[in-house]
């Protein structure tokens, strides 16, 4: 999952980026409205944090104009006790709000909700065959046996099974795994593969030659 954040402070904006990747999302970062909006407009994100008030362009504004062309889920930050501004973000098109200063566990809980509910997906449990992946705890069992997985290959594993039935292109894998500054070779995809096969069973996830992967 690939995710923006975009903060103007800067101390918010490095700890949030850092804790969103330790948790095995890949972040892009925008520090004003204007940045934010371009990388909005030109990336499929999964999901964006949505600081309202930056340079440049607002948040409000910048919701307002991603909206006329993309549907990304947004996560607005907003200030404590300004419920108007909330009222304005989610009327601008925003689908959730924390407030600031907000708690990060909760973040990370609502960010997590958002993804879900835009892949039409309401438990947090998905079940393909003798393997559940939890969504919310991040990790994967086989026969009810926890697996250990890298931070990487579960979101591989996560990101094909939000998608299950639909095959996935390799470059949308590249999007969605990968952020802007990861400095990858085209095998290291193979890589992830691969051992996400060994640990799970070779037939766990389908190659269509040509075209990508697929979890039936
Ligand atoms: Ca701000």
């Amino acid at each position: 999952m690939r995710l923006l954040v975009v903060e103007d402070e800067p101390d918010l904006l490095a700890s949030l980026t850092k804790a969103l990747r330790e948790e095995g999302y890949a972040v892009d970062a925008a520090d004003d409205g204007e940045a934010g909006l371009s990388k909005a407009e030109n990336w499929d994100y999964d999901a964006i944090v949505l600081d309202v008030m930056l340079p440049r362009l607002d948040g409000w504004e910048l919701l307002r104009r991603l909206r006329r062309t993309r549907k990304t889920p947004v996560l607005l930050l907003t200030a404590r006790d300004a419920s108007r501004d909330r009222v304005r973000g989610l009327d601008a098109g925003a689908d959730d709000y924390v407030v600031k200063p907000f708690d990060l566990g909760e973040l990370l809980a609502r960010v997590r909700a958002l993804i879900r509910r835009a892949a039409g997906q309401t438990s947090n449990l998905i079940e393909i065959g003798p393997v559940t992946i939890d969504t919310a705890a991040r990790r994967v069992l086989r026969d009810g046996q926890a697996l250990v997985l890298t931070a990487r290959e579960y979101a591989l594993v996560e990101f094909l099974a939000l998608h299950r039935g639909a095959v996935v292109t390799r470059t949308t894998l590249y999007e969605h795994l990968f952020n802007e500054d990861d400095d990858t070779f085209s095998n290291l995809l193979d890589v992830h593969v691969s051992n996400v096969r060994k640990k799970l069973g070779a037939d766990f996830i389908t190659t269509r030659r040509g075209h990508g992967y697929c979890l039936e």
